[in-house]
């Protein structure tokens, strides 16, 4: 008997029954063409939903943070400018990695809470006449306080400066549950994994290049053999890896793209979202905030809620796990203890987040927060009702 309950954590994400099936399969020979029948559709399936008919998809055994080390050393050279906001912990780690390889970082510190400031990247991209910039940086959802950028006012910053360096996206807790353009956005590098919103294990980097960025990488010259797009290019013309593939994980990334796109990315966005308001809903019937300072920044994938002064929010993520055996998210760097994190992507649906918000409530009650019981759950009930989810019942 499994007492287990749904995760609310950002990431890693509840699994469908059907992809844990499609994980968990017999071996095969990875040098066989069945292989192929993984791989290919799997590729193709992510390139429909980054919403791309011209990127190239390379899939790694690694995460998000594999994909990031993929797309610098793939494309950039010791020295080389980077320009980077930090606006919350994701963001600072990947100016951290591009550091660490020798890659000088342009920051453009923000509060954390805020999104991607565009109007300074096209002051400082204009004022920039040499070039010297290589790639603007860009995390699309912070999910360490719940904010969503515009990449598209990113981009037209970009634009507006008369600029040619690659923008390279971190779309790790956005990519397969929020909306993502990599071709109208002309992101240059878009880089997931598979734990999010495709709702599998960790264990996939997943990245797409566009062929501005395929042409960097003959002139890039920062160490890479692991992440080497090139060997694997070589490989995937052969139905293969330069190594030993994660099959199981392939065929499971398969099938999730199968299943969103059966869903169809609008409503899986639609779902997303509803489900996002709901948990907004509940915080605002506490009384309590979010960290995003706007509504035009409120993700749809992850509610950061801050908590009153003086209250220790991680008490919260650990009396849940204790009490209630229910995962919420920590907060992370300069938000530590300030906020707890609701994570509502991948496979949920209105009735197992109100089980969430219920918890929560629960949770903040036994620690003597000054909230009404229920309120939570009914402001997000109204809401439910009120816009009920059609595309979610016929998929299922
Ligand atoms: C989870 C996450 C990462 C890190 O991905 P890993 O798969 O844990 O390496 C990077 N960026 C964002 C925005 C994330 O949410």
């Amino acid at each position: 008997m499994s007492f287990q309950n749904p995760v609310f954590i950002p990431g890693p994400t509840n699994m469908p029954e059907e992809l844990r099936k499609a994980v968990y399969m017999p071996t095969i020979d990875h040098r066989s063409p069945v292989f192929g029948e993984i791989l290919h559709p799997a590729l193709s399936g992510v390139k429909k939903i980054l919403k791309s008919e011209t990127a190239e998809v390379f899939v790694f055994p690694s995460t998000g943070t594999g994909g990031w080390e993929t797309a610098l050393s793939n494309t950039l050279s010791p020295g080389d400018t980077v320009l980077a906001a930090r606006n919350g912990m994701f963001s600072h780690r990947w100016i951290d990695m591009c550091q660490r390889h020798g890659l000088e970082v342009e920051i453009v510190e923000t509060p954390w809470g805020q999104g991607l400031p565009a109007d300074r990247y096209e002051e400082i991209l204009s004022g920039d006449k040499e070039h010297k910039i290589k790639v603007v940086l860009a995390t699309h959802n912070e999910t360490a306080t719940g904010v969503k950028s515009d990449i598209a006012a990113v981009r037209r910053a970009l634009d507006a400066a008369g600029h040619p360096a690659l923008l390279f996206v971190d779309g790790v807790s956005s990519i397969a549950s929020m909306d993502f353009r990599m071709d109208e956005w002309s992101v240059d590098i878009a880089v997931t994994g598979s734990q999010k919103g495709f709702m599998l294990p960790a264990g996939l980097a997943i990245i797409a290049f566009s062929p501005k960025a395929m042409a960097a990488v003959e002139n890039a010259t920062l160490p890479r053999t692991f992440f080497d797009i090139r060997d694997m290019a070589k490989g995937y013309a052969a139905n293969a890896y330069p190594y030993t593939p994660a099959v199981g994980l392939l065929n499971g990334l398969k099938m999730a793209t199968e299943m969103l796109l059966a869903e169809g990315l609008e409503n899986v966005f639609a779902r997303h979202h509803r489900i996002a308001e709901g948990v907004r809903a509940a915080t605002e019937a506490w009384g309590l905030e979010l960290c995003a300072q706007s509504p035009e920044l409120y993700s749809d994938t992850v509610s950061a809620i801050r908590t009153p002064d003086g209250f220790d929010a991680t008490d919260i993520v650990t009396h849940a796990d204790k009490k209630y055996g229910v995962a919420f998210g920590v907060g992370l760097g300069e938000v530590a203890g300030k906020v707890f994190r609701i994570g509502h992507l991948g496979q949920l649906t209105d009735v197992l987040a109100l089980s969430g918000i219920a918890t929560a409530e629960m949770v903040m009650v036994d620690l003597g927060l000054d909230i009404q019981l229920g309120s939570g759950v009914a402001a997000a009930q109204d809401y439910y009702r009120s816009h009920a989810g059609t595309a979610l019942q016929k998929a299922a």
